[in-house]
């Protein structure tokens, strides 16, 4: 399929990538960065607009990878820029979990108006991973019960509390054990829960807390089937158990709706957001419960960082923009199209899709003609797109994910669909 581009929302590559700039940067990060990051293709950033980013050497790409899900404007929104440059001339850092400031208190009073289902409380965190340790804190101390529940191909972060409910890809836990006591179902199986778990190995009088993604990130881009998330919440409520729901990748509008719990209507006892909640400056926070968040006495949990000025000025004005500009309906609306244009790249090509997801969180499989996973033809795909100016990476065994900022216009859609329609074709098998 050949897609129409418009020349001015097209990628600009002057040069075989990497180009000189980028290959001296890498080779001095390699000397005093560890290996264990995962770092894909050779891509150096060197400022950002929109969803567009220029390397070092003057390349311009589309960005949809969007910091992995975390700029929901973009980059370098004015807008954002503006409220992080007025709160930095007032003051950087108070130690929120210690002292007040205004800022703190507006931005946790939005979050609350916002908050899905019953009433909540909030507290702040510095990422995702901490958001969930202070999941866990909080159900255990809630409950006084030691058990959790969690789902396969999860991905919860890589704090030992965190990586405990984790169960995407063995390399993540490989030499940490000992870990928590999570027990694992496979995800949508209700049942496995109730004949398995509950009968065999996990107690529910003993579980303080069933911890799910409403649609699975890393793992894959995994759409439950509908009435899951509703049946977690009727054992919850039957056993006395918590729902943990991990909105880290998919809340603030990423799905088509402000969360994706809404999806089903369900409400979370404790929600977990970190990636775009402090508008591209780390920041993790909690909902909770207001019962449970009241009874969690002074000293029982805190931070340094959390609820840091500049990310609440930055996450706060954000959040007014998702609202002012109807960003959680153009994610659905662009969400819509994206598939539509996917499909539409796939349809004569067993070995591409299908496409699974919700609004602007959306992945293809990359598959061999037998239907296994093919990992390296979908790496070779995401290289042969950044080498033609589209920045997007992996997720699950063999998937693509495509995530663009909320605000993404089609035409910023059609350029990066045509690159990856080309990228496809360069990576023919036959
Ligand atoms: N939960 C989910 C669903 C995630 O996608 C991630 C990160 O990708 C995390 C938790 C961990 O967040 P962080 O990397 O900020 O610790």
């Amino acid at each position: 399929m050949t897609l129409k581009t418009d020349a001015a929302f097209a990628p600009e590559i002057k040069m075989t990538l990497p180009g000189p700039k980028a290959v001296e940067i890498i080779a001095r990060d390699k000397k005093v960065i560890t290996t264990a990051y995962t770092r894909g293709y050779p891509f150096v950033l060197d400022h950002g607009k929109g969803c567009y980013a220029w390397d070092v050497d003057g390349n311009k790409f589309i960005d949809f990878v969007s910091g992995i899900a975390v700029n929901a404007l973009g980059h370098a929104h004015p807008e954002i820029v503006r409220v992080v440059q007025e709160q930095a001339s007032k003051f950087f850092h108070m130690a929120g979990t210690d002292f007040y400031y205004g800022i703190m208190e507006e931005f946790a009073t939005k979050l609350c108006a916002m908050a899905p289902g019953s009433e909540k409380q909030v507290f702040m965190t510095n990422s995702g991973a901490e958001s969930i340790e202070a999941a866990i804190k909080l159900s255990r101390f809630s409950t006084r019960r030691p058990k959790m529940i969690a789902f396969y191909d999860a991905f919860h972060g890589r704090t030992m509390g965190a990586l405990s409910l984790s169960a995407s890809k063995a390399i993540q836990k490989k030499h940490y054990a000992p870990l928590l006591d999570v027990s694992h179902a496979p995800y949508g199986d209700l049942d496995f829960i109730d004949n398995h778990l509950f009968t065999k190995t996990t107690p529910p009088e003993d579980v303080a807390a069933i911890f799910v993604e409403p649609i699975q990130g890393e793992g894959g881009y995994n759409v439950p089937p509908k009435g899951f998330l509703a049946g977690l919440r009727e054992r919850c409520d039957k056993y006395g158990i918590l729902l943990v729901m991990d909105e880290v990748q998919a809340g603030l509008g990423r799905t088509g709706k402000l969360w994706a719990c809404d999806h089903e209507g369900v409400d979370p006892d404790i929600l977990c957001l970190a990636k775009p909640i402090g508008g591209g400056i780390p920041l993790g926070v909690i909902l909770g419960r207001k019962d449970l968040m009241e009874n969690w006495p002074s000293g029982s949990h805190a931070n340094t960082f959390g609820g840091n000025p500049l990310a609440c000025a930055a996450g706060l004005r954000t959040i007014e923009i998702i609202e002012e500009e109807g960003l959680v309906e153009n994610s659905r609306k662009m969400g819509q199209y994206l598939v539509g244009q996917l499909e539409e790249i796939g349809k004569n090509d067993d070995t591409i899709g299908p496409v699974h997801g919700l609004g602007l969180m959306q992945a293809i499989d990359i598959r061999t003609s037998d239907g296994s996973w093919d990992p390296a033809r979908r790496d070779a795909i995401v290289d042969a797109a950044y080498e033609r100016g589209l920045l997007i990476i992996g997720c699950g065994k063999g998937a693509i994910r495509f995530l663009p900022p909320l605000n993404v216009k089609q035409e910023e859609l059609d350029a990066a669909l045509a690159v990856f329609a080309d990228a496809i074709r360069a990576c023919q098998t036959n």
